[in-house]
């Protein structure tokens, strides 16, 4: 996101070298290349703008404009192609992958708040901040993020690493979970690593954050040491939790989440 100037407020004319994340679900269309795909332009999606829906202006980027925007349809033409937008961290440059992430949270914040939540009345997007208001009661609605915190719990010379009941193959990783309302983030560290596996922790260290835009977390990174207890999971939550030294790691995640981070991060101290 490096030197990326966001702006709610699109130039009086569309470039035709402005920058498109168009999206079908949570799919991201890009041009197929030859080393590597990239992202359309104004102009490439000449063939297709009769099925572009809506679309927000994002902000500048070395002097190209950046737009979202959003599909009725899958396009009849084979002359682009559909990547889920997790995936798409592994074709495009991570600056763009993150970019990608933001594209998709301004779609996913205007198309959940058409309608007031209070009284149901129709919203309108405000001129002059990113945010949509009611037509009726004049209720401000501003995009929001779900705060999650992630902790690296390490005991000895060993992390603890859990399998979720929502993980799609066999992988581990450090324990997760939403920020209860009232909850301080290191009051959530506590709860969760308590919940989830039955263990005390102390001295917990901010370590980083990262935006998940599956559909809008905000992970909130820590590391932690152990205190007391035996592991003993929730079974709602966990398939199965252990600790893991270094050098004989189970599946973990992809380099693109800050789980991965985490656990990078205890490798390289015990190396
Ligand atoms: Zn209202």
């Amino acid at each position: 996101m490096d030197r990326f100037k966001s702006s709610i407020k699109p130039p009086n004319e569309i470039s035709q070298e402005s920058i498109w994340f168009i999206f079908l679900n949570d799919g991201i269309l890009l041009l197929p290349g030859i080393e590597k795909s990239s992202l359309p332009n104004k102009y490439q999606l000449e063939a297709i703008h009769e099925i572009i829906d809506e679309f927000y202006f994002l902000g500048e980027h070395e002097e190209k404009e950046y737009y979202v925007a959003r599909l009725i349809e899958e396009p009849e033409t084979d002359f682009f192609e559909f990547i889920r937008l997790r995936k798409s961290y592994y074709v495009l440059e991570e600056r763009e992958f993150f970019l990608a992430a933001r594209a998709f949270q301004t779609l996913y914040f205007h198309t959940r708040n058409r309608y007031c939540g209070k009284c149901g009345g129709k919203t309108i997007i405000e001129k002059n901040e990113f945010a949509r208001t009611c037509t009726v009661c004049s209720e401000v609605f501003y995009p929001q993020q779900a705060p999650a915190v992630i902790a690296a719990v390490v005991k000895d010379d060993k992390i603890l690493l859990g399998r979720s009941k929502r993980f799609p193959v066999e992988m581990y990783s450090v324990l997760a979970g939403f920020v209860e309302p009232g909850e301080s983030l290191e009051d959530c560290v506590k709860r969760e690593v308590r919940e989830e596996a039955g263990i005390e922790v102390k001295n917990i260290q901010y370590f980083g954050s990262q935006t998940w835009p599956f559909p809008n977390s905000l992970m909130i990174g820590f590391t932690a040491e152990w205190e007391s207890g035996e592991i003993k999971i929730d079974e709602e939550e966990i398939v199965d939790a252990d600790w893991f030294f270094h050098d004989k790691l189970p599946v973990i995640p992809d380099t693109v989440s800050i789980a991965r981070k985490l656990i990078d991060n205890f490798v390289e101290t015990r190396k």
